[in-house]
């Protein structure tokens, strides 16, 4: 990619071309406070790796970040653990639904990988561990405020608590990994903290911000280094295979970038050494990721020549 101008110039086009896109997708309507979001919307938030930010549409409206805190909680889980969680969730895409249980009983409660909703909930048991949840969860949001260096950044309550309320195909998962021995601590507090970093809300701009080490072998822009280059190099690993659920292997041969999607119509995706990109649009697709969202990445893809397969990028 050449100037950050031209780099604007794609965004804006990319933008235009959102809003005029009359089949958006369905929102998502398990969750209450998602329901009522309109698929009018559309952000995008390009920050390359010498710092420059390209952004338009809603790129500052805070959405709920769902299913995209799972790269940053497995990060933390990481940190606490290492290896050892591997253990416990394995890295394999599943080929399933987000919140899928049919492999759980024949794979003995452990889950395919962290970003399906079961491997999130081991994760969320382990960022749990000696902590109470009110802990647990001020250290996660706490840590996305460092990588994001945005204090701003908080849980939308309301959506956490529409989700409790409504989230039994959640509260199946965790009991019956809690039945294989998998979650360790009481399955209401590993859901309560489960569901609150799911209803962190965050903007394109604060999401790709907080994406940044990722695309800089674990360093933050400013020098401190969050985790080490193995370690980021195996989260967009992660991404790549699992980052979709059952449609990963389509966005890894569309777009060719490690991403993490949501249902709230966010998706974080990392260009390692150019780019760190957040999209939203809430209208979702079959497979529960942003119709838009995926349409826009495509073609700031085409545009840019970036993907991890090309020699070009
Ligand atoms: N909170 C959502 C759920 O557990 C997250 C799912 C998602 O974003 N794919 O159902």
């Amino acid at each position: 990619m050449s100037s950050s101008a031209s780099l604007q110039s794609i965004v804006d086009e990319i933008v235009a071309a959102m809003a005029a896109e009359t089949e958006r997708g369905k929102v998502a309507t398990y969750i209450p406070g998602l329901a009522c979001v309109s698929p009018a919307h559309f952000g995008m938030a390009v920050i390359t790796a010498d710092g420059a930010l390209a952004a338009g549409g809603d790129a500052t409206m805070p959405f709920s970040i769902q299913s995209v805190s799972k790269v940053f909680a497995l990060t933390m889980a990481l940190g606490k653990v290492g290896d050892q969680l591997w253990q416990r969730v394995g890295r394999e895409p599943s080929g399933n639904a987000f919140n899928s249980i049919v492999q759980l009983e024949v794979e003995h409660g452990i889950p395919r990988n962290p970003f399906i909703n079961a491997g999130a909930l081991v994760v969320a048991d382990v960022n749990l561990s000696g902590h109470m949840p009110r802990e647990s969860i001020g250290e996660l949001i706490r840590f996305i405020r460092f990588l994001a260096d945005d204090e701003t950044i908080v849980v939308d309550d309301a959506v956490a608590r529409g989700e409790a309320e409504t989230g039994y195909r959640n509260i199946a998962l965790a009991n019956y990994m809690r039945a294989f021995g998998n979650i360790h601590n009481a399955v209401e507090l590993v859901l309560g903290c489960y569901f609150h970093q799911c209803a962190i809300a965050m903007s394109c701009v604060q999401l790709a911000r907080a994406g940044r080490f990722l695309m800089l072998d674990g360093r933050q822009p400013e020098g401190g280094c969050v985790i080490s280059p193995r370690r980021a190099r195996r989260i967009n690993a992660l991404m790549l295979t699992c980052g979709h659920y059952d449609a990963s292997g389509d966005f890894a041969f569309r777009i060719g970038i490690p991403g993490k999607s949501g249902v709230g119509g966010g998706i974080l995706a990392v260009v390692p050494g150019k780019a760190s990109i957040a999209v939203w649009s809430p209208g979702l697709n079959e497979s529960g990721n942003s119709h838009l969202g995926t349409l826009a990445l495509e073609r700031l893809a085409q545009a840019t020549g970036w993907s991890v397969f090309s020699a070009r990028a």
